[in-house]
């Protein structure tokens, strides 16, 4: 990953409040641990939520690295979408990882758990980002 790109990310994921584009979930960009000690899961669940330079135009559909096309988005999630042939435009896909998540079928059920707890009940505050602890844990 170019410099530039790394330098995207990161202010996309200061943008989005360490949170996916897509699912919505807290994410890590260096401390793989302390994120899994936070959330109660263990470091290779966690290896899933790290964040990713995820290209809105997909590369492969000629999409740039400008950064009106680059989102910070999770592991799974920035991997999910280019598992197809044609990935879908984003905003579909967001709505159908949105609905997979709220059915329970998006995520390993712990992953989900974070959701529910922290994210659904809204304990994560939407100008935070990961750095911080949930508090009344
Ligand atoms: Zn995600």
């Amino acid at each position: 990953m170019t410099d530039k790109l790394v330098h995207r990310r990161k202010s996309a994921y200061t943008i989005q409040s360490g949170r996916c584009y897509y699912c919505g979930l807290p994410m890590w960009e260096n401390d793989q641990k302390s994120f899994a000690r936070i959330y109660g899961i263990t470091t290779v669940q966690a290896q899933l939520l790290k964040s990713t330079a995820e290209h809105l135009e997909a590369k492969q559909d000629g999409g740039s690295n400008a950064s009106d096309n680059i989102v910070a988005a999770c592991r799974w999630c920035n991997s999910r979408r280019h598992r197809r042939k044609r990935a879908p435009d984003p905003l579909s896909y967001r709505n159908l990882v949105r609905k997979r998540l709220a059915d329970g079928r998006w995520h390993s059920p712990s992953v989900i758990e974070i959701y529910r707890r922290f994210v659904f009940a809204g304990q994560i505050p939407p100008e935070r980002s990961t750095a911080c602890a949930p508090s009344g844990t």
